[in-house]
């Protein structure tokens, strides 16, 4: 590999510690926000009751896709201080340092996401 010099190693570090917190930060909001709802759900007539547990559910998936993102940051996090960071997990090939920037979470390569998502 040509390799990540050490300056995009610590753009994508710092991108990387930024996501954690702020996928923190929304966790703990939402989390917040889903006890509200549960509360009211005692408190409130059926027609509302129905928006607040579709707001809830809704609620529920953003939390849950903000955590898998987080586990990703955190691997990705971890590989870059392995130094193994920037290998599609798919096909072993290095992942284009614009995609990494875009999204520095990625474990896959363009075409391998591709492929993924199809399926
Ligand atoms: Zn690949």
């Amino acid at each position: 590999m040509e390799g990540l010099s050490v300056k995009n190693k610590q753009d994508l570090q710092r991108l990387l510690l930024q996501s954690v917190k702020e996928l923190k930060q929304h966790l703990n909001i939402s989390k917040a926000a889903a006890g509200i709802v549960t509360l009211d759900q005692t408190t409130v007539g059926r027609v509302s009751r129905v928006d607040a547990m579709q707001q809830q559910s809704m609620a529920a998936s953003t939390r849950e896709m903000a955590t898998q993102r987080l586990k990703k940051v955190t691997l990705a996090l971890k590989s870059l201080e392995n130094d193994c960071y920037g290998y599609c997990s798919g096909c072993d090939e290095e992942i284009a340092l614009n995609r990494l920037l875009a999204q520095p979470e990625a474990n896959l390569c363009l075409s391998c996401q591709d492929k993924h998502d199809r399926h």
